[in-house]
């Protein structure tokens, strides 16, 4: 069955936070059934704990138009989630603190240039290469990499004084791809360690650099200091460099990092996020 904004009925099967169709789980309705709340706004209030499991086994059976206006797609129940992550037309709040009090908008896809002219030294081609020292000096921070003309938003933290570096790779697209991170050393040319991840669908409630250091407290970001539960999770989407553990292995104190994007090396079935 076809949901579109013609019909009638659309208004009562919207968000009463949001304003969205509900059609990403769990939808959770009051006790007087007035106020009903998708799985978007999850960690918004109003508190809710009755799950809509009959609605939502109605909803699975529908089809909905995309959240963006200007995108004419129609999507099952279950492709709403990921479209909405990499719809075409999709505005994200740019991820760097400067912006994000100002609470500016924009399309990751197609505006590369908000990052260009605002945050100048963030962007790289092809690949990522910085040493140690360098990331120890930043500690924690973004880049934006650009691989055939799609951007990709590296994320580094490192911990304390840099004995574990976190590394996670996102894009924003569904294309299906690897990072590959290659750790050397500058004199033992011979030696290194690969790592290969797929590389994570951006999502900015999940994924935020501020959420990671422990600074982020906005009520939508599940790992945002806000919700102590979440916090053993928050790194799932990362990989960890233990420093000591790979200089042994380099058997040098000079440590080199190549990021790159690489073919992905196991098909993943296509609807699992
Ligand atoms: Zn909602
Ligand atoms: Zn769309
Ligand atoms: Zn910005
Ligand atoms: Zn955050």
């Amino acid at each position: 069955m076809e949901i579109s904004s013609s019909l009638n009925l659309h208004n009562n099967l919207k968000c009463s936070v949001c304003d969205n169709y509900l059609n990403i789980p769990p939808v959770l309705t009051s006790e007087d059934g007035k106020v009903n709340k998708c799985g978007r706004c999850n960690l918004k209030g109003p508190y809710l704990t009755n799950r809509n499991s009959l609605y939502e086994s109605i909803g699975s059976k529908l089809n909905f138009p995309c959240i963006n206006e200007q995108c004419k797609e129609r999507l099952s129940w279950f492709e709403v989630e990921r479209h909405e992550k990499s719809c075409p037309h999709r505005k994200i709040p740019c991820p760097f603190w400067a912006c994000r009090d100002k609470d500016i908008q924009m399309n990751a896809l197609n505006d590369i240039s908000h990052f260009q002219t605002e945050h100048p030294g963030i962007m790289c081609n092809d690949k990522l290469t910085i040493d140690l020292n360098g990331i120890k000096r930043h500690n924690s921070f973004m880049k934006v990499l650009t691989v055939d003309s799609l951007p990709y938003l590296i994320i580094v933290h490192a911990v304390g004084t840099g004995e574990r570096i976190w590394i996670g790779v996102f894009n924003f697209d569904t294309t299906r791809k690897d990072y590959q991170i290659k750790l050397y050393s500058g004199k033992q040319l011979r030696k290194c360690i690969i790592y290969k991840e797929p590389v994570t669908l951006y999502d900015e409630n999940e994924q935020c650099l501020y959420c990671l250091q422990n600074l982020c407290s906005i009520e939508t970001h599940k790992y945002s200091k806000n919700y102590s539960e979440t916090q053993k999770e928050k790194f799932k989407f990362y990989t960890k460099v233990d420093v000591l553990c790979t200089k042994n292995v380099l058997l040098s104190e000079d440590m080199h990092f190549e990021i790159s994007i690489v073919p992905p090396e196991v098909q993943v079935p296509n609807g699992t996020a």
